[in-house]
């Protein structure tokens, strides 16, 4: 999920290796390392924390070598430490390996390798690829046939770069759902996960695809797939200019993290769903599967999105499990004494791991004697470490305070949870297989909706000045509606309040008139045709209504006043792509306003404090 640099040639390849972890620092990261071999020198240098540090580091010890690889590392198998980072090496400490993305199947392989007597020294699923190569390697006696029998048995994401001191003339990359681009140079050659960290170099580029392994040396590259079918890559010329490239091309965090919603939804769904079985499969909840399917209740706690995020996964824990789910604000949940169970689970969410008032509530339950998981982002953060068991949501890191992508994994992971918890239960294999095949088509329909993104940049427009906002959804929407607002409050300061469609008429009517604009929710669902009503009566008191409608629906059209059309799903995995126009809209209107969307005023990333 994050970065990948390296160089081979003839020149001292350490500054080339730091400055190009700097151009990928925007991706965000926990740890930095570098790897180099050269004729008298196999070193390895790693650090948790900034680049600056490792950097320092290698500058102090005056490193040179003409070969090397280096690495920032967003921690998804093991907390953020030196032992985790990367590289990692073989047991014979002659081959180094740099990773981003995630091996599924690392638990199997590593117990297979470990009867084969290699022996494991950090947490992460990079260390048994490592070893793994290792294995084929010494078979094959040459590393691209290493690496390349070695993919054959992998699953899951990845980017890599492999080099050994047995053979160091030679850097060996592959490519599965995690990008992977070689920078082809004179009498020298680069590799990056990002072509970022090339353009200070060269702007000849070659990229591979999934399931593409490539030899580099200095003078050249080939590449075969990983079922060894030659392959004759073309080299492409880059026009990016140093300038566009900080956040990706993006001009801020938060649309970079909107617009990766496909992969990152992706990553949180990944290795997790049985579509044969029609089951879903979380490695954190081993073990304790039967008895959060036989709880007597479920308690959600979170603040802020997370909360949001807690809201839906109570309508989809309830429909589905069966079992009765009580969402408590984590600030209220841990000061009003609440009345918990030895036979309660209780999930606390938090992007960060790090929320103040979720952890000191986590600790408030785990006291009183309950079940207590966490479903959080930040691996090794102090929600997932003082909690029994859990989640990660696996969304990589959310650097823009607005949170966008870690909502929709948190969704992807509380569906993940009901199909685990309702096929235990209630739910039969026809529609367990239903419903995992339907979680599969989510992240393409999300980038779907992500094409409508210059439409919903052109009506935010027409919304620039407006002072308040109404979202109003039901069932599943409801908490959507409420999403939608805050995240407009958050970042373009417009007074936004969400509700549930039918309790409208309960107070905030009384505040429409020609200058509300009124979003409505309101995909094809069971309550499709009330919400209809709703909508008439928004516009008899000349509201302006926007429509967030599925592309089947013809009625809305005459209805509202816009109407931004997105594919269906079923109503449980609905939120997932409802909030993408909302998140759209809400960002483009603060950037049309002027404002510094990534930085709010007075919000923080991770609230650590009460
Ligand atoms: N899964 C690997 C780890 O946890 C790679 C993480 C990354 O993509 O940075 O170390």
């Amino acid at each position: 999920m994050c970065g990948i640099v390296g160089y081979i040639g003839n020149n001292n390849c350490v500054p080339i290796l730091i400055e190009g972890l700097k151009r990928l620092e925007y991706r965000g990261y926990d740890s930095a390392g570098i790897g180099i071999i050269d004729k008298n020198v196999s070193i390895i240098e790693k650090y948790k924390g900034k680049v600056s540090i490792l950097e320092d580091n290698v500058y102090k010890k005056k490193l040179s070598a003409t070969l090397g690889i280096g690495h920032t590392r967003w921690a998804t198998h093991g907390e953020p430490n030196k032992i985790n980072a990367h590289p990692h090496q073989n047991n014979d400490k002659d081959l180094f390996l740099i990773h981003n993305g995630i091996i599924e199947n690392y638990q199997i392989l590593k117990e297979l390798l470990a009867k084969k007597g290699y022996k494991f020294y950090s947490q992460t699923d990079t260390e048994v690829l490592a070893n793994l190569i290792d294995f084929h390697f010494k078979k094959t006696k040459d590393l691209f046939e290493g690496v390349r029998v070695a993919l054959n048995e992998v699953e899951g994401a990845y980017g890599i770069a492999v080099i050994s001191k047995k053979e160091p003339d030679k850097i060996v990359v592959a490519k599965k759902g995690s990008p992977l681009v070689i920078g082809v140079g004179r009498n020298e050659n680069y590799i990056a996960s990002d072509v970022n960290a090339l353009i200070a170099h060269t702007s000849r580029v070659v990229y591979l695809e999934d399931d593409e392994v490539a030899l580099i040396t200095k003078d050249g590259f080939k590449a075969r797939t990983i079922a060894n079918h030659k392959l004759d890559k073309t080299i492409e010329e880059i026009t990016v200019s140093a300038d566009e490239i900080t956040k990706g091309g993006y001009q801020h965090y938060m649309l970079k993290e909107i617009m990766e919603q496909p992969e990152s939804v992706r990553n949180s769904l990944r290795g997790r769903l049985l579509e044969k079985e029609g089951i879903s499969k979380l490695g954190g909840l081993q073990g304790f599967e039967d008895r959060i399917a036989q709880s007597d209740r479920i308690i959600i706690s979170a603040c802020g999105t997370s909360w949001h995020a807690a809201l839906v996964g109570e309508y989809m824990i309830e429909e589905y499990a069966g079992i009765p789910v009580e969402v408590e604000y984590a600030s209220e949940f841990r000061y009003r004494n609440p009345i918990i169970n030895p036979n309660d689970t209780i999930f606390f969410i938090s992007q960060s791991g790090e929320t103040a008032d979720t952890l000191a509530a986590l600790k408030e339950a785990k006291k009183k004697g309950a079940l207590v998981l966490g479903i959080c982002n930040v691996v090794g953060s102090s929600i997932a470490r003082a909690s029994e068991a859990g989640v990660y949501i696996h969304a990589g890191p959310e650097i823009g305070v607005a949170s966008t992508k870690a909502f929709t994994a948190q969704l992807s992971v509380l569906a993940l949870i009901t199909i685990l918890l309702a096929r235990k239960r209630r739910m039969s294999h026809m529609d367990g297989r239903k419903l995992v095949k339907e979680m599969d088509l989510i992240p393409d329909k999300i980038a779907k909706i992500l094409t409508l993104n210059k439409k919903i940049e052109k009506l935010a427009e027409k919304f620039v000045n407006a002072t308040n906002f109404l979202y109003l959804g039901r069932g599943y929407n409801f908490p959507v509606a409420l999403e939608g607002a805050l995240k407009l409050k958050e970042i373009s300061y417009i007074h936004a309040e969400g509700y549930p469609a039918a309790e409208m008429k309960h107070g905030p009517i009384a505040l429409i008139d020609e200058n509300m604009p009124v979003v409505f929710i309101a995909p094809l669902d069971a309550v499709h045709e009330k919400v209809l009503s709703n909508i008439q009566e928004v516009k008899a008191r000349k509201g302006k209504v926007i429509v967030i409608a599925n592309e089947l629906d013809k009625k809305v059209d005459k209805m509202a006043d816009h109407v931004i059309k997105i594919p269906s799903t079923c109503p449980l995995l609905a939120p997932i792509l409802n909030v993408i126009p909302l998140q759209l809209l809400a960002y483009h209107i603060a950037v049309k306003k002027g404002l510094n969307v990534d930085q709010p005023r007075n919000l923080a990333k991770s609230v650590t404090v009460e």
